[in-house]
């Protein structure tokens, strides 16, 4: 068993996750100089996820961070959505975003997850981050922060920041502690709330003379209405080339049935592996995409999108009364709140 101990003038924050949260936080106190560790359960970073649509709530924080040239620099510009019918070349409806810029003075972009994960990562020297680091407790002893993880490593620090994701094991010790002393509201025990599962992917980088919208030069985002079925389809070109794609699946009374029975509270919700997700491509490959002047399938996309990063998640959302106490921190809300199943 080995024990992390770092010495600073500074409080040491411990932050407990690799995500776009918590590698966000380590970038934030980079820049501010204070000490910091970043834990992280998995070994190797896999490049899951569609994409992220980045506008007026996060371009000043790149600003500040000094990355907002280099993420515009992999990003599109991207304008407007057309929403389109499932058997409709033509959109029935395009929504322009310009007036977001003109009201906030910043542009919308898209990229897709692992471009934006990446260029957070590198914002955070290898020696602050620690992988392979699996938390399963986290105790205060003498005014300091211990965080103790599977392999038996200990790490002693100020603060402990759960970035965990959405079953964050932080927030789970957290409401321990708070319940076994009657100061946790019972709201905050209660299952997260969710309405859709979606299947997420990025295809390979595709030729433009076959996948027409990869053409034009902002991103071409598209979402479908499918026809007679609860599922909608969202596709956005990105400037590697490639289209993430997601497809949502609107449940309704039966299926949320379904969908609850497959809910794995205790299970590695970040590992985002392809358990479930072949089947939903199954039943949804024959559904119609516009592509420019002609129609593909989502087999199409599907075919084009490496197997094992095709990822499918519960949307799940809520917002919690507790999120932190004394020195341990977790989020406010879930973090947009997928559950990969
Ligand atoms: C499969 C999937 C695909 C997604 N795709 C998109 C998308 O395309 N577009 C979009 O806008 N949003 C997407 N999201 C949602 C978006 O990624 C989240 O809102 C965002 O990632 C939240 O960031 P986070 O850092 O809070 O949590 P997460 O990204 O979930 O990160 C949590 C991190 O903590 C680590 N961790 C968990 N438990 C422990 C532990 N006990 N000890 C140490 N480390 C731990 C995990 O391995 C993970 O790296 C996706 C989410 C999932 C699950």
């Amino acid at each position: 068993m080995s024990a992390i101990e770092i010495a600073t003038e500074k409080p040491l924050v411990l932050i407990v996750g690799a995500g776009l949260g918590g590698l966000t936080l380590g970038a934030l106190l980079e820049k501010a100089d204070i000490p910091y560790q970043i834990l992280e359960r998995i070994e190797t970073i896999k490049p899951y996820g569609s994409t992220m649509c980045i506008s007026a709530p996060l371009l000043p924080l790149f600003h500040q961070l000094g990355i907002a040239d280099e993420f515009i620099a992999v990003a599109k510009l991207s304008p407007r959505v057309h929403i389109h019918q499932e058997d409709s070349l033509k959109p029935a409806f395009v929504s322009d975003f310009s007036v977001f810029c003109d009201l906030t003075g910043y542009e919308s972009y898209t990229a897709s997850r692992p471009v934006v994960h990446n260029l957070l990562l590198n914002q955070i020297p290898a020696n602050k981050i620690h992988f392979g680091k699996r938390i399963l407790t986290i105790k205060e002893e003498d005014s300091k922060m211990i965080v103790r993880a599977a392999d038996g490593t200990t790490f002693r620090g100020d603060i402990v920041v759960g970035a965990d994701g959405t079953y964050s094991a932080v927030r789970q010790r957290l409401y321990e502690l708070l319940a076994s002393q009657d100061r946790l509201p019972k709201e905050d025990l209660e299952d997260l709330p969710f309405s859709c599962t979606c299947l997420v992917g990025q295809t390979n980088p595709l030729d433009p003379e076959d996948f027409l919208i990869l053409k034009e030069s902002d991103c071409h985002f598209s979402t479908i209405l499918v026809k007679d079925k609860p599922y909608t389809i969202a596709l956005l070109t990105t400037a590697q080339s490639t289209i993430c794609w997601l497809v949502l699946h609107h449940l309704d009374s039966e299926s949320i049935k379904t969908a609850e029975k497959q809910r794995f509270r205790s299970c590695d919700n970040s590992e985002w592996g392809p358990y479930q997700a072949l089947a939903m491509c199954g039943e949804t490959r024959a559904f119609s995409i516009p592509m420019g002047d002609k129609f593909k399938t989502l087999g199409d996309i599907y075919d084009n999108t490496p197997s094992d990063l095709i990822t499918k998640v519960m949307l799940e959302e809520k917002v919690f009364e507790t999120w932190y106490s004394g020195r341990t921190h977790a989020t406010k809300s879930t973090p947009l709140a997928l559950k990969a199943q």
